[in-house]
């Protein structure tokens, strides 16, 4: 047994390590304007420490046990929390029973105007969406006056972004080649995408050889409307865009749409970009952007190593979670492709967390555990209640994107907890536990009054 001494200096420096670790989650927090979390991260730098230093300093007839069952508590508590004991794996279906049809998904629906022909047709082979549709058309629509959240300069703001992609369109249609095909090494060529990618502001870049299952089987929206999707390419880049955690938090209000559509513009600017670079190498391409997709885009930014699809359906990057838009570029350039790795932690921890179905405002998230849809095990939310929800309010709420532990910003700090996630099924309950201690089970949207004035 260790000295009194010994055990009260070693008190003493954990007591120590707690008051700097959560001066510093206090610190951070208050960078990150997270008032919440900064006051209680500071009560927990001045409480915690308390026991350590107390019985360290004081001269008592039990000290000496104690200090050793004080420490013996946190060393194993230590252990149990970051030893990978009881990982429970859920599974998933990674790959789709069949192609997705883009006429059917809310996008496309939305489109679809009462008396053309486009309506009639549609519903005639799709009757059970017809009353929900006709429903979300009844609303003030997605950026539409009237509606809850409407703000006149936000939403013309996000509209100007929109307006901006949808300008772009006329270049993912041009597939002139006018230079003939290069011969550089694929390592290379790659290497310079990706690297270049990240110069125009992605935040993360995979290659992916292009499958089946990412193509859409018919085109939903557009002067193509109805044509079977085909692309002569083999291989597909796909790259992410951070969208700014400040203005999520205001989600469902106003800056959460601006904040959307501005990262869509980013995404289009640069996938467009890439596509140019590759006809300019003298090679078929074609940028994947918003209004203007022939693939899934999380389907193939998975398969690209760029994250997990999680309860909400998104794609979970690993340090931003969802809190991405994501560009792809397909192309028939022999690029090096790489295989992601299978990471299966995001849907271990999305199984205990819930957060985004409590947070939910339409109540469209499941809380259940992934089941079989159409022959393929998932998560799928419902798309029907989310859009009709988004034609009430005006933006495009993103509520769960805001509210999820995932979405932290990148830094040490939440990459310690993101890291820890990894380790052990007792982390995740700890720090699903912490995550609401902190930000709060719900956390309350922030006003958007003040937004950029
Ligand atoms: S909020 Fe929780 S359950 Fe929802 S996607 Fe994020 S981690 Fe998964
Ligand atoms: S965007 Fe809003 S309504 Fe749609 S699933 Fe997320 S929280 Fe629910």
């Amino acid at each position: 047994m260790f000295s009194t001494n010994v055990l009260s200096v070693i008190s003493y420096l954990l007591a120590g390590m707690i008051f700097i670790f959560f001066l510093v989650y206090t610190i951070q927090s208050i960078l990150e304007h997270e008032q919440r979390a900064a006051l209680r991260a500071l009560i927990l730098a001045i409480l915690l420490p308390l026991p350590y230093a107390f019985f360290a300093f004081v001269s008592f007839s039990g000290q000496q046990t104690i200090l050793t069952i004080l420490i013996a508590m946190t060393v194993l508590t230590g252990i149990y929390l970051l030893f990978p004991f009881h990982r429970t794996r859920i599974d998933v279906d990674r790959i789709p029973a069949g192609r997705i049809d883009e006429r059917d998904i809310m996008f496309s629906r939305r489109l679809y105007e009462k008396g053309t022909e486009r309506y009639r047709t549609y519903y005639r082979s799709h009757p059970e969406y017809k009353s929900i549709d006709d429903g979300f058309r009844a609303n003030p629509g997605l950026l539409g006056k009237g509606s809850r959240f409407y703000h006149p300069l936000m939403f013309a703001a996000a509209n100007a972004s929109f307006i901006s992609v949808t300008a772009l369109h006329s270049l993912v249609e041009n597939e002139t080649i006018s230079v003939e095909p290069v011969h550089l090494p694929s390592g290379q060529v790659s290497r310079f995408i990706k690297n270049w990618a990240k110069k125009l502001g992605a935040y993360s870049v995979g290659i992916t050889t292009l499958r089946d299952y990412h193509l859409y089987s018919h085109v939903g929206r557009g002067p193509h409307f109805g044509r079977e999707v085909q692309l002569p390419h083999t291989v597909a880049v796909a790259f992410t865009v951070e969208m700014d955690k400040t203005s999520l938090d205001y989600a469902p209000y106003g800056p959460t749409v601006m904040e959307s559509a501005r990262k869509y513009m980013d995404a289009g600017a640069i996938a467009v970009q890439i596509a140019e670079f590759i006809k300019q190498l003298g090679y078929s391409a074609r940028a994947h952007i918003d209004g203007n997709y022939r693939v899934v885009c999380p389907l193939v930014a998975r398969d690209a190593g760029l994250g997990e699809l999680g309860r909400m359906g998104l794609l979970m990057t690993p340090t931003l979670g969802p809190r991405v838009r994501i560009g792809v570029v397909t192309t028939d350039y022999p690029l090096l492709t790489e295989q992601g790795r299978e990471e299966w932690t995001v849907q271990e921890f999305c199984a205990r967390c819930k957060k985004c179905a409590d947070a939910c405002p339409s109540k469209a998230i499941s809380f259940d555990d992934p089941k079989e849809i159409n022959g393929v095990v998932r998560w799928k939310i419902d798309q029907e209640k989310c859009y009709t929800y988004w034609t009430e309010v005006g933006t495009d709420c993103a509520r769960c994107v805001a509210v999820c532990p995932y979405s932290h910003p990148d830094n040490l700090l939440h990459n310690l907890v993101r890291k820890g996630l990894k380790q052990s099924s007792a982390f995740q309950w700890m720090a699903l536990k912490m995550d609401d201690f902190f930000y709060g089970r719900k956390p309350t949207p922030r006003k958007p009054q003040k937004y950029l004035e």
